[in-house]
């Protein structure tokens, strides 16, 4: 900082501060989180299997009062997973340390165990989702669990953004040097306008907002693609629908 007087320099001033606790504090703020939400996910997983297998027992008949109950609980314990897995994987995305499994995998089976994970959700709402995989996918280097996190977490907006009785299409394809995969949804669609904030952390789209969600999910799938090397992508029409998607190097 310069101090002038009559545009003449008659002293500087320096000013040093010490951020190491700022960092510190940090650090420690971001390995709570990631031990909270680790800690936090044992337990609603169990009350969301008691739920189910509640449902599923149908000690004596359940009246639709008690059948919506359940369905409340299983709901609400899919929202608190997600959070939770979100701010676990946050945690690794503030910290810079993604650490990434890479493997051979199937393009197919990726694709295959993203569905499985959010039938239940897409049953409830009606959502027919259709899988579409090109003959002969090859085999890509990727970390299947955080590449089908993507997937899933693609798939959840696609259902929770997207009327009842719709579909929801998954597919994987590939060209010569890449394999591609997208879900392609028929919901309300994103205006234009927000599309280049989409992938931001904590970015909503203003005023479409009935239920909660944290703004996490895309900006995390952009970091997990682009830190194996791949690309993600958006497109949508406001009323139309939306497309999400991701590109990787075939190997
Ligand atoms: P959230 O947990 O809020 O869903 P995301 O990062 O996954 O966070 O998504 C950010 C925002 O992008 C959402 O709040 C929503 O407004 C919009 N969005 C994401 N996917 C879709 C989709 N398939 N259709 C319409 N809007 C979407």
């Amino acid at each position: 900082l310069k101090v002038t007087n009559n545009a003449e320099v008659i002293g500087q001033v320096i000013v040093l501060r010490n951020i190491t606790p700022f960092h510190e504090l940090n650090e420690a703020k971001t390995n709570f989180i990631a031990t909270v939400s680790h800690e936090l996910k044992t337990p609603i997983s169990s009350i969301k299997m008691s739920a189910r297998l509640l449902g599923d027992l149908r000690v004596g008949a359940l009246n639709n009062e008690q059948q919506e109950l359940i369905r409340s609980i299983t709901d609400d314990s899919d929202r608190l997973l997600k959070i939770t897995g979100e701010l676990l994987n946050l945690s690794q995305v503030e910290t810079g340390k993604i650490q990434l499994k890479l493997q051979p995998a199937s393009p197919a089976d990726i694709v295959e165990q993203a569905i499985q994970a959010v039938s239940l959700q897409a049953q409830q709402k009606h959502i027919n989702i259709q899988s579409k995989l090109a003959d002969n996918l090859p085999t890509i280097q990727a970390d299947v669990e955080k590449t089908s996190w993507v997937l899933i977490n693609f798939l959840t907006n696609a259902i929770k953004y997207s009327p009842e009785d719709s579909g929801v299409e998954v597919s994987a394809c590939c060209t010569k040097n890449t394999v591609e995969f997208m879900v392609k949804d028929q919901g309300r669609g994103i205006d234009e306008k927000y599309l280049p904030r989409i992938f931001d952390r904590y970015f909503k789209v203003p005023g479409t907002h009935e239920r909660n969600g944290t703004g996490l999910g895309l900006s995390i799938s952009k970091e997990f693609i682009e830190a194996q090397g791949g690309r993600i992508w958006v497109h949508s029409r406001l009323g139309e629908g939306s497309q999400f998607g991701f590109t990787f190097s075939a190997t």
